[in-house]
């Protein structure tokens, strides 16, 4: 985590430090390497939001677009469990960044319980996601409309889009440009979705205003006959 607590106020890592955690109340230790990004941890090996993962710069970088006191906001769920939201807005709009792979099953679970939310995604950790997905913007359809070029995409055409696609809210895919890719929404086995500045999704995050929204349009004919012919997952 990048945050904890001492004497009521939220403090960074740094060599030597003492905090506790501002979710379960524990002593944290401060880790301050060279290979991982600083940060606290707990004492024992388990963290106590079962579903936090370990932080990269990746993940940082994100946060850093917003305030520091909209960052890891911890909340309970029914159960008594504890989940930490890597941001959370004044408006209560939660935003996850999410490094590793999960489970699609997994991924709903923390939707329900975050919702409203949504997820960026990180398209760099393996290697054939760009290529994978760059085969599907070039194989897709195009929809040009006034605010700008929406993309219809055979979900089957990467495996990012087949993880990602049913966890029932926006997604947006960092392939680390200045642009991701947002997908807006389903309908069969088409994702409907287009390039979007990560800037202009930050002021949208951090002003609670609409992510633009996509019409639906019917896939070329010639992508429906490359699709009866081919199937990669
Ligand atoms: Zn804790």
């Amino acid at each position: 985590m990048r945050f904890a607590l001492h004497n009521d106020l939220r403090i960074k890592a740094t060599p030597g430090a003492s905090g506790t955690c501002p979710g379960c109340g524990a002593e944290l230790i401060a880790r301050c390497g060279t290979k991982k990004v600083w940060h606290w941890a707990h004492k024992g090996l388990r963290h106590c939001d079962h579903w936090w993962e370990n932080e990269t710069q990746w993940h940082r970088d994100w946060k850093n677009n917003f305030p520091s006191d909209w960052q890891e906001i911890a909340a309970r769920d029914e159960a008594g469990e504890l989940h930490i939201a890597d941001i959370k807005t004044p408006k209560g709009l939660v935003v996850e960044f999410q490094h590793s792979y999960i489970k699609l099953a997994e991924a709903r679970k923390r939707t329900e319980f975050h919702n409203p939310m949504f997820w960026v995604v990180d398209g760099t950790r393996r290697k054939t996601d760009s290529k994978q997905f760059q085969t599907a913007l070039a194989d897709g359809t195009k929809h040009p409309t006034k605010d700008g070029l929406v993309q219809q995409l055979w979900i089957y055409d990467s495996r990012l889009l087949k993880e990602w696609v049913h966890v029932g809210v926006i997604v947006a895919f960092d392939f680390g440009e200045d642009n991701v890719w947002v997908l807006r929404r389903i309908k069969d086995d088409w994702i409907y979705g287009f390039e979007y500045s990560k800037l202009k999704l930050v002021e949208h995050i951090s002003e609670s205003t609409p992510i633009p929204d996509v019409l639906f349009g019917k896939p070329s004919r010639r992508a429906v006959r490359y699709r009866r012919r081919r199937s990669r997952f």
